[in-house]
């Protein structure tokens, strides 16, 4: 009876409640986990071990009172041992992820299609969160989804644009990637985590020492507002900064940090595309096809990427040209080489517009109802946004 239910399920009969009800606890789950990585990542703690305590009192949460939803119900949104209120976010994180993977079943049905846009989702929500509560969009998150999101496209082109990257593919170099499809699939995987080391050098040497150099001279500029921009400039940037360990400019910043993870999101970034590619070898032997469909989809990845996150660089050196001050993070950027892989560079370029758009709203309100002159945007959170948005609506 199981089997023949999987056969169902594997052909498309499977009934749409089903499947919704399947998402969404699924989405509910992995909200739970995406509430550890949200309180954890951005304080440089292991997501593995302790097990998870109120941050109040420390009592440790037993696994009944640590139901996805259900719990923070039964308990009125209070700590178990001491009673204090439990943040909102918690539950919002989890029905809005469960929500967020509801809709995507609805709209893909039983699909392989369905995997990468729920990694893609999981790691929106919780740069969106964390970017907005502490102005961080960490490499941690930033790094692996980069990858994961052109090895994901790769092993599962999309279907719904499969024609969208022909105008990449007319190209001889394409022609030729799609004749030797195998190793180019395995190169182009393994490859976009070395552009990422790379892009950081790059930063650092045009921009970003120059930016630790105006940060370590506080208000040595000139102009009445420029004191107050410039502390606000300062908090643990973007993303971790990119120290370079052989010119020592880490030390002024590693004091004050947490201790350091034994491992770097570098070299979590280059494991994961190692054994992405090992799997679309494997895959890619079988089928040749899927083998060929893969390079022109990873393809289509990576030119969205350069695209979005080489329009979003470009303006971060138009702002420091302007008024030598970091207007985009690097650490946006980064984001944006995950979210132009995933969403191609057509929605990549949407995805931007949409963003400063909703950015703009969001600080002319502030500034109308604060007063205050130059508010801090979290960037971060309103591409997550925007990004959430086209992978729901527009496509
Ligand atoms: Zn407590």
């Amino acid at each position: 009876m199981w089997q023949e239910a999987a056969r169902e399920v594997a052909t498309e009969g499977a009934p749409l409640a089903l499947l919704l009800l399947v998402a969404s606890l699924f989405g509910l789950a992995v909200g739970s986990f995406l509430n550890v990585v949200i309180y954890r990542v951005p304080r440089r703690m292991s997501i593995v071990r302790p097990r998870s305590h109120c941050p109040h009192c420390g009592a440790p949460i037993r696994w009944r009172d640590n139901i996805p939803l259900l719990s923070f119900l039964l308990l009125k949104g209070r700590c178990r041992a001491c009673h204090h209120p439990i943040s909102w976010l918690y539950p919002a994180v989890e029905a809005g992820t469960a929500l967020g993977f509801a809709l995507l079943a609805w709209e893909h049905g039983w699909s392989w299609d369905l995997v990468p846009d729920a990694v893609f989702m999981s790691a929106l929500i919780a740069l969106a969160v964390i970017d907005a509560r502490h102005r961080l969009l960490p490499d941690a998150i930033t790094y692996p989804g980069f990858v994961l999101a052109v090895g994901l496209r790769a092993l599962v082109p999309p279907e719904s644009n499969a024609d969208a990257h022909d105008l990449v593919f007319r190209s001889e170099l394409a022609r030729f990637l799609s004749d030797h499809a195998l190793g180019a699939g395995a190169v182009l995987i393994v490859g976009s985590s070395f552009l990422l080391f790379l892009l950081e050098r790059i930063d650092y040497r045009l921009l970003g020492r120059r930016l630790e150099e105006l940060e370590t001279a506080p208000a040595s500029g000139g102009g009445s507002s420029a004191p107050s921009l410039v502390q606000e400039e300062h908090p643990p940037v973007e993303s971790r900064p990119t120290p370079e360990p052989r010119e020592g400019i880490a030390d002024a910043r590693s004091d004050d940090e947490a201790p350091q993870e034994a491992w770097s999101p570098e070299w979590a970034a280059l494991l994961l595309a190692l054994g992405l590619s090992g799997i679309f070898l494997a895959l890619g032997r079988e089928d040749a096809s899927l083998a060929a469909s893969g390079v022109r989809s990873a393809l289509g990845a990576l030119v969205g990427a350069a695209v979005g996150s080489g329009l979003l660089w470009l303006s971060r050196v138009g702002y420091y040209a302007l008024r030598r001050l970091e207007g985009v993070g690097f650490g946006d950027v980064k984001m944006m080489l995950m979210v132009g892989a995933f969403l191609g560079w057509g929605g990549a370029l949407v995805a931007i517009f949409l963003a400063s758009l909703l950015g703009s709203i969001y600080g002319v309100t502030l500034m109308i109802l604060t007063r205050e002159r130059n508010p801090k945007l979290p960037f971060g959170s309103f591409l997550s946004l925007a990004a959430l948005v086209i992978l729901l609506l527009l496509r």
